[in-house]
């Protein structure tokens, strides 16, 4: 799942951003309200975390022009400002929760995935094909009932795969929704970890498998051929 996470404060950044990726989440960072708006014409996001104070901005701006396109990602504003105001300005404005400063990052994940989970959102909850099976809000995968470990790089590639299931996923759907703006991105980054994902569902008996459609993409085919 693909994140934006909107906030200025450098020494909460980097606690809350490495608690996300842990979590399964490919963060992405913008300082400003001026950077959320270019991630956002860049990117979609599976889910937003804004914060109201930002340097340039305030930050319900943001969510209100992304509402008036009629973007409904969910988004989780954070805010130091204690007043009752400016948490109904800010679920009038279109937002899905609130989180107080300062928080525990826990409770900010757990609120995520909550959010994550609501049946309006796109995203199933388990995703199943052949005998695999996808918790997405847990991130644990299962073939045949018995638990897979796999790295949060190749269970963000299983995952794309899955939510397209018997359909070609071109690679650059794939490149963006796996890696974030910063990470480092070599032309064969996706071939290897496609390699790494294919060759431990393969060594674990899944019952499907994962074609390559040259010059394409890939595709997660339910039975193997
Ligand atoms: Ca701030």
């Amino acid at each position: 799942m693909r994140l934006l996470l909107i906030e200025d404060e450098t020494a909460l950044l980097d606690l809350v951003q490495r608690s996300l990726a842990r979590a399964g989440f490919t963060v992405d960072v913008a300082g400003t309200a001026e950077a959320a708006r270019d991630a956002l014409a860049a990117s979609r996001f599976d889910a937003m975390v804004l914060d109201l104070g930002l340097p340039d901005e305030d930050g319900l701006t943001v969510l209100r022009e992304l509402r008036g396109k009629r973007d409904s990602t969910p988004v989780l504003i954070l805010t130091a400002r204690d007043g009752v105001d400016d948490r109904v300005a800010g679920l009038n404005s279109g937002a899905d929760d609130y989180l107080l400063k300062p928080f525990a990052v826990d409770e900010l994940i757990a609120r995520l995935k909550a959010l994550l989970r609501r049946p309006n959102g796109a995203l199933g909850v388990v995703l199943e094909a052949g005998n695999i099976s996808f918790d997405t809000i847990g991130r644990t995968v299962t073939i045949d009932g018995r638990a897979l470990p796999l790295t949060a790089r190749e269970m963000a590639l299983l995952e794309n795969l899955l939510r397209r299931v018997g359909r070609v996923v071109p690679k650059r759907h794939l490149e963006e929704r796996i890696y974030g703006f910063d990470d480092e991105v070599t032309p064969n980054s996706l071939e290897v970890l496609l390699h790494r994902l294919r060759r431990k569902l393969t060594g674990n008996g899944f019952s499907g498998e994962i074609h390559t459609v040259r010059g394409v993409g890939y595709l997660l085919a339910e039975a193997a051929a």
